[in-house]
């Protein structure tokens, strides 16, 4: 499921596919993925150039000429793809054509992705926007900030990290990863962390950032994401690796269940016995 690097990889190719071009048509082949409807995103983007690609937390925000804007989110298998024009591809949702002769396609098996189109001028005010918490890429994330925004929570840290109020863009996989890195126990109370812990927090969620991004490639090169739960090569720490051992301390690798989600930690580093 795309988290925030796999939605700024997004963003990078977007950027590159995009710059310069004008959209011929756009197609939707799903129209519940789109909003207000296909027809009116279809007639306001029709024959717009492309004017930037921003990205907040999971939200991609795509900027065209005519004050036209796109908030496009990935849901939890979404991708863009590029064809040449006149190719079918699975779970195709929407295809937009460029004058370069090249068609953006929008993939999706589950179907939890979407399109919405507001003034390109609005998007960074949006309400879904507005709410985020701080995005760690873009808005730099401190201990102190850490602190502060956790303060009073009585959920754990693992599931404080994910909400997206609290820091954005951090999700089930990358909130893991951080928490492993800081060699915190994924199942403290949010609120109770020290500043020493929260400081190796918010370092631990800059390092499985910037490591995830890097195992994606560059967007100046590659052009397809790269998603684990896919088979593609699992470049995580912990994520998904029960029983094997500690990368550090060499325990065994275990899971638990927090919020509905599997936490996978280190018994040995993340909670050694006092
Ligand atoms: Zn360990």
């Amino acid at each position: 499921m795309p988290e925030l690097p796999e939605v700024e990889f997004t963003r990078g190719v977007l950027a590159r596919w995009l710059a310069g071009r004008r959209v011929d048509a756009l197609t939707v082949l799903a129209p519940k993925l789109v909003a207000p409807s296909a027809q009116k995103v279809a007639q306001a983007l029709a024959g717009q150039r492309f004017l930037g690609a921003e990205r907040r937390a999971k939200y991609l925000l795509l900027s065209f000429t005519g004050d036209v804007g796109l908030v496009s989110h990935l849901g939890m298998t979404g991708r863009w793809t590029r064809r040449p024009a006149g190719e079918a591809l699975r779970h195709d949702r929407l295809q937009l054509a460029l004058d370069d002769g090249h068609v953006l396609h929008f993939q999706d098996m589950r179907m939890f992705g979407w399109l919405e189109l507001h003034p390109a001028s609005a998007l960074a005010t949006l309400p879904v926007i507005a709410a985020l918490g701080p995005d760690p890429l873009r808005d730099g994330l401190d201990g102190p900030t850490l602190q502060a925004r956790l303060a009073g929570s009585k959920r754990a840290v693992k599931v404080a990290l994910m909400d997206q109020a609290v820091v954005a863009g951090i999700g089930n996989i990358q909130a893991a990863e951080a928490l492993f890195r800081a060699k915190v126990d994924p199942r403290l109370l949010a609120g109770a962390l020290t500043a020493a812990q929260c400081a190796a927090v918010a370092k631990g969620v800059h390092q499985t950032i910037a490591h995830t991004l890097a195992s994606q490639g560059s967007p100046q090169v590659k052009d397809e994401i790269a998603y684990v739960e896919e088979g593609g090569e699992n470049p995580f720490l912990v994520y998904d690796r029960r029983g094997e051992p500690c990368p550090v301390c060499r325990t065994p690798l275990a899971r638990l269940t927090q919020g509905g989600r599997s936490t996978y930690w280190c018994p040995g580093c993340q909670a050694p016995p006092a």
